[in-house]
């Protein structure tokens, strides 16, 4: 680990201001703020990230789960990944981002990771990992080590010719099942974008995963009203019970009375270079029955555009069923 100065914000401008010291770009920018540290501080460690300055935010009072005037629930940043999944209305209301968060890394990595955290945590491609190997995110122009290598845990939707890594985190997927707006305070003042918008695909610059610009401080996620009549689910495929990342997953919040679709959220992880929505499966599902037929015509829809690589074209039907499974339990 390179050596580096480390600060404490103990507000929120004060963060702001720490985190926007550099003018650089989001990749090699070399300030980073710090929350439950279980990306940030291993990546350190691997020289993967190499900030100069590293701001703690654990101290800003971004640590509540509250609920909004319309309805909503606003999730502070810094709520850890194991109180979000056992609050009450979450468990309730949101269900399937209780089981996404449940599903992910192990009880001793929740209690640390939070929901700021969660969001932003970088790919587990072995070689954006691996410093000895290129790798096109980490160092913009060296190439890509797993187009032609390996690439079995890798994405099938949304890749370019220079990335093809997953985004890696199950709470991701829920969010976006679940329309979350991601609230941020930048050095111009607060903004809130809406999930669907806030993560990139990797084009030709797979170093920029996100929207946010140096100093750039996530304040909390917001999510609206629960549709009424909905139930949701979270289904993770791995290869391990686990303590192990998706191979495919997915997040359905469906309505259905009387065997009709009626309202659906499709979202899947695993296998998209950021948290999946298909809007094509939702499409072929509303309006039609709650039928193992509808089900899979929605799963191949979302799947139509996969674009699968030597050691992962078995996510293609994989996620399918995935979808299916998923579909299948949430209307029973
Ligand atoms: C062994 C292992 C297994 C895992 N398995 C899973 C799994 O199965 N599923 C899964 O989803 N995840 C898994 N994870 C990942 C884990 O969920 C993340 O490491 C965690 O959620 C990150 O949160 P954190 O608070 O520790 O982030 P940090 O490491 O503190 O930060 C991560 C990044 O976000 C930035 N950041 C943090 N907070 C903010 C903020 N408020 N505003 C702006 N930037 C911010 C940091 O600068 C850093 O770049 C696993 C991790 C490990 C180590
Ligand atoms: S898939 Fe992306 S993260 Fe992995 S080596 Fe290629 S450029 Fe790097």
């Amino acid at each position: 680990m390179d050596a580096f100065q480390f600060s404490r914000a103990t507000t929120v401008s004060q963060a702001v201001q720490s985190g926007s010291g550099s003018q650089t770009s989001q990749q090699g920018a070399d300030v980073r703020f710090v929350a439950g540290g279980t990306t940030l501080i291993d990546l350190m460690k691997l020289r993967v990230e190499r900030p100069r300055i590293v701001v703690d935010i654990n101290g800003l009072p971004l640590d509540k789960v509250e609920p909004t005037p319309s309805g909503g629930l606003a999730v502070g940043a810094l709520v850890r990944n194991a109180d979000l999944a056992q609050h009450p209305t979450v468990k309730q209301s949101y269900t399937v981002l209780s089981e996404a968060l449940l599903s992910g890394a192990s009880p001793q990595l929740r209690n640390m990771a939070t929901t700021g955290g969660n969001l932003l945590q970088r790919t587990r491609c072995v070689y954006f990992r691996d410093t000895a190997h290129a790798c096109n995110k980490r160092e913009p122009g060296t190439g890509c080590s797993a187009i032609d290598g390996h690439n079995r845990m890798l994405a099938i939707l949304g890749t370019s010719a220079e990335c093809i890594a997953t985004n890696p985190s199950d709470m991701n997927v829920a969010l976006t099942a679940l329309e979350a707006t991601i609230q941020i305070q930048g050095v111009k003042g607060p903004r809130s974008v809406p999930i669907h918008d806030f993560f990139l695909l990797p084009g030709s610059t797979p170093q920029r995963e996100n929207v946010l610009e140096p100093g750039d401080l996530i304040t909390g996620v917001t999510l609206p009203p629960p549709v009424p009549g909905t139930r949701s689910l979270y289904l993770k495929l791995r290869d391990r019970a686990a303590y192990e990342f998706a191979l495919a997953s997915a997040a359905i919040v469906i309505k259905a009375p009387g065997g009709r679709v009626e309202y659906a959220r499709v979202a899947l992880g695993g296998v998209g270079t950021r948290p999946w929505r298909s809007l094509e499966a939702e499409k072929a599902l509303v309006g039609r029955p709650a039928s193992p037929a509808s089900f899979r015509h929605a799963a191949e829809m979302a799947l139509k555009d996969a674009h699968p690589h030597s050691e992962n074209g078995f996510k293609v039907e994989l996620a399918k069923r995935c979808i299916v499974r998923a579909l299948t339990t949430a209307t029973v």
